[in-house]
């Protein structure tokens, strides 16, 4: 028996309700592109075409796993970041949309500036880090304290054809010299955060979202020690949670402004010593 893809996506959506709410109808087709092989933006064309049954199988499986509370990201392995793509999984936290600003903002500097060197602290999947280096072309050295998640954000540099100089440290531990710019989104989340975490949220790394008690332990550290690794004029861009931005400024005795994301929540903190 077959079906069409677009009868896949009706009843793939159906299903994906309970857990995904508004966003069951994008996912069902997110999920019925990647099994079918199409281009999710193409997959309408694709309607009259018949999904085969070992197709109808694998959604099926996929599905399932969904409705466990496994993100889609990782369930694909494949996410979209400043429209680049990037592999994903339990190495490192997902890309989130808001974290674009951060990346955003330090490409228009290095642009409008003539800024030539970022450190990327807290890389991750290197979402930002490997962002910078293909749009702005700027030379990126970029750390993390898990070896896991950089053996992930060395993977998406290769994937994205760009060279990074990768290093496994704690914060500024294993860090020599000076940057223009230095972007970082540490984990920020409290602990009552922590014992709220949307079941999707809890299948990613604690390490990469808890920021101890009041979620600021890891700005407190930066604070203190990022001034000798800046250049003359280099600017500090933290990722911050949507209620820290009064708090995370006040950790550091220099001038600062705060940039919303697209939902209108305060999300990157530019330091400007
Ligand atoms: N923005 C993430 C979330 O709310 C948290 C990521 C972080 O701690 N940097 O899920």
């Amino acid at each position: 028996m077959t079906i069409s893809v677009s009868e896949m996506v009706r009843l793939a959506k159906i299903r994906l309700e309970p857990v995904a709410g508004e966003e069951a109808a994008q996912q069902a087709k997110l999920i019925v592109a990647a099994v079918i092989g199409a281009e999710p933006a193409a997959l309408m064309v694709h309607t009259w075409a018949q999904v085969t049954e070992e197709q109808i199988s694998m959604i099926g499986d996929i599905l399932d796993q969904r409705l466990s509370g496994e993100p889609l990201q990782y369930i694909l392995g494949e996410w979209s970041f400043m429209g680049l793509p990037f592999y994903v999984d339990e190495r490192a936290l997902i890309p989130r949309q808001d974290t674009e600003l951060l990346a955003e903002t330090a490409i228009k500097l290095i642009d409008e500036h003539n800024k030539k060197t970022c450190l990327d602290l807290c890389t991750g999947s290197g979402c930002v880090a490997v962002s910078i280096s293909k749009i702005a072309k700027a030379h990126v050295t970029a750390s993390d304290i898990s070896s896991e998640a950089l053996s992930l954000a060395q993977e998406n540099a290769e994937l994205n054809e760009v060279d990074i100089s990768f290093i496994e440290s704690d914060l500024f531990e294993q860090i020599d010299g000076k940057f223009d710019i230095i972007t970082c989104n540490p984990p920020y989340l409290t602990k009552e955060d922590m014992q709220n975490l949307q079941k999707e949220v809890s299948f990613e790394p604690e390490i990469a979202l808890f920021g101890g008690e009041d979620g600021l332990d890891i700005y407190r550290r930066i604070a203190n020690e990022y001034k000798p690794y800046l250049n003359p004029e280099g600017i500090l861009l933290l990722e911050i949670g949507s209620t820290q931005a009064e708090s995370v400024a006040s950790l550091f005795d220099a001038k600062s402004s705060v940039l919303s994301d697209l939902g209108g929540n305060p999300r990157v903190l530019v330091i400007e010593p």
